[in-house]
């Protein structure tokens, strides 16, 4: 049975937190310095523990075993948010770091394959999982095309700065691999309430964005009679949703209404949502 070293595991996060720390957190957005800096040190890390590392052209960062598969694949993202917890990401990537070591050091498992990876911008800095998507097959030309940082960098240019536009993307590896194991720190309160130290995500949160154009005429909230109010006439009610969004995209264009207007009233994910509820008459 193998037995990770909970020393080297600690000392490995810890130096990885040294890449853009500040205070408490993290700082460390894809494509940053300390990001690549970061990397470049985990594949040294990976070689460290006998696997090929590499860096591809999104910088995904992977340690690949040498042992025929077929293969586990674990790791997570060390990409952070703006300001992001030193555990967010990073115990995922440690962790796949620590097991692969392990099994290599145990011969009832020496032989096993263990790749290890960090995938890219996992955090929507760009793209919300730029690298994963880019290994599985799925990315989006036209999306990677339009992708500009939160600074207002295109992608491409933020690529070039990092010298990886000419460096080739991996892609997953047909019939090498028998799963993907990602651990990632806990960012509720269930496993603390439950008493628990580890659990299986069994279901988790999806987000979509959306941008929803309302076509009708904006008045005056609280004073305009419902007979009148265009924005609801015809509405079915089993679109309570709608109709609600169209009173919230009334409020918020009061103070214009003399102009026909677009109005950001929230944001969701990662995009905005913007209504668009022009004057008639
Ligand atoms: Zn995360």
């Amino acid at each position: 049975m193998p037995q990770i070293n909970a020393e080297r595991l600690l000392n490995d996060l810890r130096k990885l937190r040294t890449f853009g720390a500040v205070d408490t957190g993290v700082v460390r957005p894809a494509l940053s310095e300390a990001d690549i800096e970061s990397r470049q040190w985990l594949k040294a890390r990976y070689e460290d523990a006998g696997l090929d590392g590499s860096i591809d052209g999104v910088a995904n960062v992977f340690g690949r075993s040498r042992n025929d598969g077929p293969a586990l694949i674990i790791g997570s993202h060390s990409d952070t948010q703006p300001r992001g917890g030193w555990l967010d990401g990073a115990l995922g990537v440690i962790y796949g770091l620590e097991i692969a070591r392990a099994c290599a050091e145990d011969p009832t498992t020496a032989h096993l394959a263990v790749d290890a990876v960090s995938w890219q911008d996992e955090e929507s800095n760009f793209i919300g999982c730029l690298g994963s998507r880019s290994w599985c097959g799925t990315l989006d030309p036209a999306d990677e095309a339009a992708a500009r940082g939160r600074d207002g960098t295109p992608l491409a240019e933020a690529l070039r700065t990092c010298g990886l536009h000419d460096v080739p993307r991996q892609q997953i590896e047909d019939g090498r691999y028998v799963g993907y194991l990602e651990a990632h720190i806990e960012q509720g309160a269930y496993l603390e309430d439950a008493g628990e130290q580890i659990g299986v995500v069994t279901a988790i949160v999806g987000i979509r964005g959306m941008t929803i154009t309302f076509d009708g005429e904006q008045n005056h909230a609280g004073t305009t009679a419902r007979c009148r109010n265009r924005t609801l006439r015809g509405c079915p009610p089993d679109q309570r949703g709608v109709s609600q969004s169209r009173g919230r995209a009334n409020r918020v264009d009061d103070r214009q209404r003399q102009h026909r207007t677009r109005r950001v009233i929230d944001r969701a994910g990662t995009r905005r949502n913007g209504l668009t509820v022009p004057r008639s008459g």
